[in-house]
């Protein structure tokens, strides 16, 4: 159990006196009750499906999604993708020109981006050469102006889940907020760190509806962490960010479980078929990744000469090769059946 830890200690003044915009939908909650006429947010009244705002609390897919994670609805925040959620996140605690965060190469290319933006200072410390963090090192980079740390579990793009008590370590040790994104999550035999929350005040979990879920082209990313941490955020963030079709398509796509599981499940069983093949039978090959997310990370003879092959082919995979410790690696999404042996056609054929 982490002491001490107050999360106002950690949120950027300007934030902290902030007075949220208060949208007309703020006031009446319950938008869709017949007996009520709405002319309180100068919308166009001709009924469309969309003529109204949305609900910007996103009632009904924080619902469903309180009950498939097991997670209280005031402990959920939604946002157009997690590159919104992870940028409100930064906007909130980081003073800009002034804090520091944590991030640990080779990772999720947005961390980088997003402290940029904000002009916020990105201290990177690599992984090593398991692609584990180096705890004592990342402790060793933190200081009074550290204020997140992102780890990415399992890591894009090597594919590994981080150690549990290296995680462990570095929520109790680091003063500032723990970010675990685990956008591959249900890839991944691991549990998830939304277990956890109530035992980390400064952990947020990140996820996101784009990749298991198979929703990217609607925007949806979560977070989940402790109220307060929470509450900022919904005070900050643009009152309509995720709009109407979105969280209609979210809804459905919530409400068929079992359709997500089953496509993770085939997804999970192709990318170990993918491995083997790979590992067995293309020589210029040296290493499949371990992989706990939907795609494989390979290390082969030269990844440019192969990059360009493959886009000959008709096939396109992202070089990785100038990420620090991904010399001639190549990421390599799994797709469906065919689309994996076509895969597999071009690469045995390049030989
Ligand atoms: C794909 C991915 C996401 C998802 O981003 P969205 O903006 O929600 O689509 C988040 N984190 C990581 C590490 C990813 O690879």
């Amino acid at each position: 159990m982490k002491k001490k830890f107050n999360i106002n200690n950690l949120t950027r003044e300007n934030i902290k006196s902030l007075k949220p915009y208060s949208s007309a939908r703020d006031d009446y909650k319950d938008a869709t009750s017949k007996e009520m006429v709405f002319l309180d947010a100068n919308e166009n009244p001709f009924e469309n499906g969309v003529n109204r705002y949305p609900d910007p609390h996103q009632h009904n897919v924080k619902k469903l999604l309180s009950k498939i994670k097991g997670i209280n609805k005031e402990n959920i925040f939604l946002g157009n993708g997690s590159d919104e959620v992870l940028d409100l996140i930064i906007r909130a605690f980081c003073e800009p020109n002034q804090d520091n965060l944590i991030t640990l190469p080779p990772t999720y290319g947005m961390y980088a981006v997003l402290a940029d933006i904000n002009a916020i200072e990105n201290r990177k410390v690599f992984l090593d050469n398991d692609f584990q963090p180096i705890v004592n090192q990342i402790l060793d980079q933190a200081d009074t102006n550290s204020k997140i740390l992102f780890l990415c579990s399992p890591n894009n793009p090597t594919g590994n889940s981080m150690h549990t008590r290296s995680i462990e370590k570095l929520l109790l040790k680091f003063n500032g907020l723990v970010i675990v994104d685990e956008a591959y999550i249900d890839f991944s035999e691991e549990k998830s760190w939304l277990a956890r929350l109530e035992e980390f005040p400064n952990l947020i979990v990140a996820q996101t509806l784009s990749k298991a879920y198979a929703l990217a082209g609607i925007r949806i990313g979560a977070c989940y962490a402790s109220r307060e941490i929470i509450t900022i955020l919904n005070t900050i963030k643009p009152p309509y960010n995720v709009n109407e079709l979105s969280q209609q398509r979210a809804i459905s796509k919530l409400q068929k479980m079992d359709e997500i599981k089953n496509e993770v499940a085939q997804l999970i069983s192709e990318r170990k078929r993918l491995k083997k093949e790979l590992e067995c039978c293309v020589s210029y090959i040296e290493k499949v990744y371990p992989s706990d997310g939907n795609f494989l990370l390979i290390k082969v003879d030269d990844a440019t000469v192969r990059y360009n092959q493959l886009l000959e082919y008709g096939i396109v995979i992202r070089n990785r090769t100038t990420e620090p410790l991904c010399n001639n690696c190549l990421r390599i999404s799994v797709g469906v059946c065919e689309e994996n042996q076509r895969l597999i056609r071009a690469l045995k054929s390049i030989q």
